[in-house]
């Protein structure tokens, strides 16, 4: 079967173009200028972006990620991509070992499916002073042997993991996780420059929301933050919603990391799509209160209600991106983090039809993953 997407704006990372394209068995096999040469689905001037790459997410619609109940996991991963995120990563917060042995195991059914493109241990190996609206009382210093088993748990579908660099075995964690082929990222840390670096050096090579859950940037002690930014090695996640990354910080991360080292995620919670009032994260109660979710005790920002079509049109909007690097912090560079990008995070001939059409307001029309629309536009 194939269909022809006709009179469509075409975003890539080289530019943005008039044109069309042909999907084929759910890949693209055409990306032309111009009228298209045949019949087609006339998109009528509107965007045509690559789905969006989520590579930390908690959950949405009432459902979180470490859950007994899979049908509450399909019904955040289906929120999401009504807003355009045709791939995610699925999030989990501290929680005994074995309730995470449990999540691990019961999401590797939804990546098998193809419905999640992995698993994310956020915790327990993190730091008590930075631990956010994880539970402190759940926190583990990180061990090879411990991860190993929750890496089984999950069946080859855990992709990263987070770890404070400074804590004791965290390097050695670090180099096993990087060893298995998990992705190690820097995050909830209390590091110094020097610690993190240590951690980079392990392997380390993501940066857990950059500036949220770790020392502010001082300028003699320029702490997680400057060595995440500075090192080639590593790319940076920021939650781009407007409350936990002032617009002025971010832009200066994104001045310095560029398109090609930074990530949009949206740290989304069970709230999103929901509204305001009460939630858990885990075990931790959370009020969500005009769209921001804070901890009941203590009131830590406790994940986001973002989702990504709203942090790719803040992105252009308030930070002032390019479309065609708009479309690469939300697609392309995650799908390298997750070495997908292959197969995912662009619009190229051979790639997986996973297309948003979003308005002249970059508002989501239409949302396509493998050539089948969620969404029709
Ligand atoms: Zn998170």
């Amino acid at each position: 079967m194939s269909l022809t997407l006709a009179d469509a704006r075409i975003v890539t990372p080289a530019g943005v173009h008039e044109g069309w394209l042909t999907i084929e068995d759910g890949r693209i096999t055409h990306v032309g200028h111009g009228s298209a040469p045949g019949p087609g689905l006339s998109v009528g001037g509107r965007y045509v972006v690559p789905g969006f790459v989520d590579i930390h997410n908690h959950g949405g619609a009432g459902g979180s990620f470490p859950t007994g109940d899979l049908g509450k996991a399909r019904d955040a991963v289906a929120l999401h991509r009504r807003h355009g995120t045709t791939t995610t990563v699925a999030s989990l917060v501290t929680d005994p070992l074995d309730s995470l042995t449990r999540a691990a195991s019961a999401l590797a059914e939804l990546c098998e499916e193809g419905l999640l493109a992995g698993i994310h241990f956020e915790g327990p190996y993190i730091a008590k002073a930075r631990c956010g609206a994880h539970d402190p009382t759940l926190l583990r210093e990180p061990s090879p042997r411990e991860l190993a088993e929750l890496l089984k748990a999950g069946r080859g579908h855990v992709r990263m993991v987070t770890i404070a660099a400074e804590l004791p075995g965290a390097l050695d964690t670090i180099r096993m996780a990087v060893g298995e082929g998990v992705i190690a990222a820097i995050g909830h840390s209390d590091a110094d420059y020097e610690q993190t670096i240590a951690g980079i050096e392990a392997g380390a090579s993501v940066a857990t929301h950059l500036y949220n859950a770790m020392p502010p940037l001082g300028h003699r002690a320029p702490g997680p933050v400057a060595a995440l930014l500075d090192d080639e090695r590593v790319t940076v996640e920021l939650i781009n919603d407007g409350v936990h990354v002032h617009p002025a910080m971010l832009r200066l991360a994104y001045e310095v990391a560029g398109p090609g080292r930074t990530v949009l995620i949206t740290d989304a919670m069970s709230a999103t799509g929901l509204g305001d009032g009460d939630y858990l994260l885990g075990s931790m109660r959370v009020r969500v209160d005009d769209g921001v979710a804070r901890l009941v005790e203590g009131g830590s920002i406790a994940g986001s209600t973002l989702t990504m079509d709203v942090a790719f049109r803040r992105s252009v909007r308030e930070v002032g991106m390019s479309l065609p690097d708009a479309v690469q912090v939300a697609s392309l560079t995650p799908a390298r983090v997750l070495g997908l990008a292959d197969r995912i995070g662009s619009i190229a001939v051979g790639k997986a039809a996973d297309l948003v059409v979003l308005s002249a307001a970059l508002e989501v029309d239409g949302v396509m993953k493998d050539g089948v629309w969620t969404t029709e536009p």
